[in-house]
């Protein structure tokens, strides 16, 4: 007797729009934990016989995943998305941030945009791929803490090609309205603190005013933020690497010379800039400043700290990344944006990267940050036309 055929019942798949709310209903601002993230999409994919590996944080909070789709001993494809979000603290909305609220073709929540859009365009394409009798394979790849210096995808980046396969082109899903993205500026993060000495205020000759030196710096990062308008490069806009002091802090009381000023500064440096320009030059100048303040106070100091970088990002002539990136959009040209991603970072480690997804930037980080349906369809098209390149 010939065996019945086994039926295979399988529950109706969530849409997109399902799955970026159960997305959106994750607080995963980067100060949180993200792991209720990673759970959720360790089960959706599990749900679907893919395996997850995960690349927790030191202090096991936080996860970056990494699951693959299609056969295995190819270096394949990867779709990147990061898991955090900017904190909505101090932004007025107009509906809860963490409830996806439809209004007038918009789905408004944190994250709609920057970038679970993406995630969940690629999570609902999952029983897609896995449909198809994929020529290589598909990665998908969850970070954290992008939005704090792309910090926590260093470690995940550093087992590629060791345990974990290295994609040979990854598509990181920022929002660019499904444009393709082939550059973007470097970021440097610093700050300087400046001590002097205590003094009455009565007496000021007695004392090192440490904001009055801090502002002769930050005036001499303004001219030098005027030197670097002068290298341009048309691509980007602004066209010139830039430089700008975002916070500053200092003093105790309007009666007392103040000790210490403390400020923070960004440079977002074109990709063939040298970063150092910047450091180097304003340390040449607090050397001329420190002569004056230790006549007073021997132990006066000026200190510039590395916070950290997020690398350009600059595609290879003839990148296969944006070659495909165009055949699965249509674009017949690219563009570059000043913001930072890990793209730059997944090209140091020796992948091909290109930067595309849906949204447009202007919406992420703010109030009321919102993606459109159609952007979320167009990038259901472009993952549909992915896994049609990809099949044999
Ligand atoms: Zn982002």
């Amino acid at each position: 007797m010939p065996e019945p055929k086994r039926e295979v019942t399988r529950a109706a798949e969530p849409s997109v729009q399902a799955l970026l709310k159960a997305l959106v209903a994750f607080d995963t601002t980067s100060a949180e934990s993200n792991m209720k993230l990673i759970e959720f999409v360790v089960a959706y994919l599990d749900g679907h016989g893919i395996a997850s590996t995960l690349t927790p944080s030191q202090d096991g909070t936080k996860a970056n995943l990494f699951a693959t789709i299609g056969p295995g001993g190819k270096s394949g494809i990867g779709l990147s998305a990061h898991s955090d979000c900017v904190p909505v603290e101090g932004q007025t909305w107009a509906s809860d941030p963490f409830t996806l609220t439809a209004r007038g073709g918009k789905l408004y929540g944190r994250g709609a945009c920057d970038m679970k859009g993406f995630l969940a365009c690629v999570l609902a394409s999952v029983p897609l791929f896995t449909s198809r009798q994929l020529t290589e394979p598909v990665h998908i790849i969850v970070s954290y803490d992008e939005e704090v210096g792309c910090t926590g995808v260093r470690p995940l980046i550093a087992r590629l090609g060791h345990d974990l396969p290295r994609p040979r082109v990854i598509i990181v899903g920022e929002p660019t309205s499904i444009g393709v993205i082939e550059a973007h500026k470097r970021i440097d993060a610093y700050r300087t603190t400046v001590t002097g000495r205590e003094a009455h205020s009565s007496l000021p000759q007695l004392g090192v005013n440490a904001i009055s030196y801090a502002a002769e710096l930050i005036e001499e990062i303004d001219r030098i933020s005027a030197t670097l308008s002068t290298a341009t490069n048309d691509r980007f806009d602004p066209p010139s690497s830039t430089v700008q002091v975002g916070t500053i802090e200092g003093g105790k009381a309007p009666n007392i010379v103040p000790k210490t000023c403390r400020f923070q500064w960004q440079v977002r440096g074109l990709p063939e800039a040298d970063p150092d320009f910047v450091p180097k030059r304003l340390e040449a100048f607090a050397e001329s400043l420190l002569a004056r303040m230790r006549r007073v106070a021997p132990a006066a100091s000026i200190d510039t700290l590395h916070q950290g970088s997020v690398p350009a990002f600059l595609a290879k002539p003839g990148s296969e990344a944006v070659a495909l990136a165009m055949a699965l959009t249509g674009a017949n040209s690219t563009s570059t944006v000043s913001y930072g991603t890990e793209a730059g970072l997944f090209e140091e480690a020796g992948c091909l990267a290109v930067i595309c997804g849906p949204g447009d930037i202007a919406q992420a980080h703010a109030a009321d940050e919102f993606v459109t349906v159609a952007q979320l369809e167009a990038c259901m098209a472009f993952l549909a036309k992915f896994a049609d390149t990809l099949s044999a």
